[in-house]
């Protein structure tokens, strides 16, 4: 058995997006294959990254070659060519590979890569903005939301909780949310909250609920 955890991942694509992939990659301790038909672009990322090899991805042949085949993890991180993103995760499916994640940069683009048989589309552009747009006008420092209903969020402590000691019942009840963790002024990482907990000014705390009412939560004044 393939122990996935452990095992390399392969990066097509080595543009702006790509090569940051392939580098946190690489920060996380995971052996990279990196592959980009510009040889500008393999020359310049051979220093920083173990394994960079020129090829064109949309040629079954030689991402077979290069050994994509054997690996079970491909990203394909090209963007602005759609046609040479397709055939690539087109050529993947043909050559097995179990687990591709494709980028998608418009919605029509995401759609081709499902039906072409993508495990994973993502849409970098359109997630960030969401966020982003999310993080602009709440208070929020920072969000992740989970299939547009349930969201976990770093907030400073709304107005009306300062000073309050903390009681998951009745923040449950009154708005919907629950405080899991907080970070004191003097302190440098998150811990649990624990009944009856009182809120200080300066603490930062993590949040968990519905979107809504996390959002609404966050602008409590
Ligand atoms: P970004 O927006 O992240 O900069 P781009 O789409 O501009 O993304 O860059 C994609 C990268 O993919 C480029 O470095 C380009 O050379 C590479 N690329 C494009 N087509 C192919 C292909 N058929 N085979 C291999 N690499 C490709």
């Amino acid at each position: 058995d393939r122990n996935a955890d452990s095992e390399g991942v392969v990066v097509i694509g080595l543009g702006r997006f790509g090569s940051h992939l392939a580098e946190s990659l690489n920060a996380l301790g995971h052996e990279v294959l990196a592959i980009d038909d510009n040889p500008q672009q393999v020359q310049k990322w051979s220093a920083q990254l173990a394994q960079v090899a020129q090829a064109d991805s949309t040629n079954g042949e030689a991402l077979r070659q290069l050994g994509v085949a054997d690996l079970s993890r491909v990203v394909v991180a090209i963007g602005a060519s759609v046609e040479a993103s397709v055939l690539t995760v087109l050529a993947l499916v043909e050559l097995g590979v179990p687990q591709i994640w494709a980028r998608a940069t418009t919605t029509q683009h995401a759609k081709i890569l499902e039906a072409v048989g993508a495990q994973h589309v993502i849409f970098p552009e359109a997630e960030t903005g969401e966020r982003l747009a999310h993080l602009i006008v709440s208070r929020m420092l920072d969000f992740v939301e989970f299939e547009g209903a349930f969201a976990i969020a770093k907030m400073r402590v709304p107005q009306p909780l300062v000073g309050r000691a903390i009681s998951e019942a009745w923040l449950l009840n009154r708005h919907g949310v629950r405080v899991v963790g907080v970070k004191r002024a003097t302190e440098d990482r998150f811990h649990y909250v624990s009944e009856g907990l009182e809120l200080c000014p300066d603490d930062i705390i993590i949040v968990e609920g519905p979107i809504e009412q996390v959002q609404r939560f966050s602008t409590l004044t």
